[in-house]
């Protein structure tokens, strides 16, 4: 795995005082390097973030904003997405209690001795969900040469189930 040094999105949360922090953070290509298999091969984002610190957990809110390059379903080219959503996240000092109810917002337990709060993943996660179950280029700007290649592609499957098809068609005619 290439290592990247995404330090940071680490944010020290140990002298941290109570109440809220503001911070702001670029995602640029290399913050995907680290994930080999991701469907995300580039971006231009901004995050705006509010980390609120009280006693006992860390409210952390963002909003996304900018272009993620993913691959188009269609013609596999380079597809760029625009984005812009919000995201929380809730960090709880403590151990990790499954009893609690978590009520659908994302939680993340820390021991309380942890002096760093780690948000690559938080980010990680929540830019692969704002991506749109479909993903293809408008139809005049998919690859037309990748197109007329699957085209080709997908004649040729047909044309083999047609051949594998045909001994039980002869079966059919028999028993009938
Ligand atoms: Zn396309």
């Amino acid at each position: 795995m290439k290592k990247v040094n995404n330090i940071e999105y680490i944010i020290p949360i140990k002298g941290l005082s109570i109440g809220k922090h503001y911070y702001n953070f670029t995602i640029g290509n290399s913050f995907f390097e680290e994930y080999e298999k991701s469907e995300i091969f580039g971006a231009n984002l901004e995050i705006e973030l509010t980390l609120d610190k009280q006693a006992t957990f860390i409210d952390v809110k963002g909003g996304f904003k900018g272009t993620v390059i993913t691959e188009c379903d269609r013609c596999l080219g380079e597809l760029e997405l625009e984005i812009d959503f919000m995201a929380s996240l809730l960090v709880r000092f403590g151990k990790i209690d499954p009893e609690e109810e978590i009520g659908g917002e994302e939680v993340l337990f820390l021991d309380p001795s942890e002096s760093e709060l780690d948000l690559r993943q938080f980010f990680y996660d929540y830019i692969c969900l704002a991506l749109p179950i479909q993903r293809v280029h408008k139809e005049e700007e998919c690859d037309p040469e990748i197109l007329e290649k699957l085209k080709s592609h997908a004649v040729v499957s047909e044309q083999k189930i047609e051949i594998k098809e045909s001994p039980f068609d002869k079966l059919k005619t028999l028993m009938n």
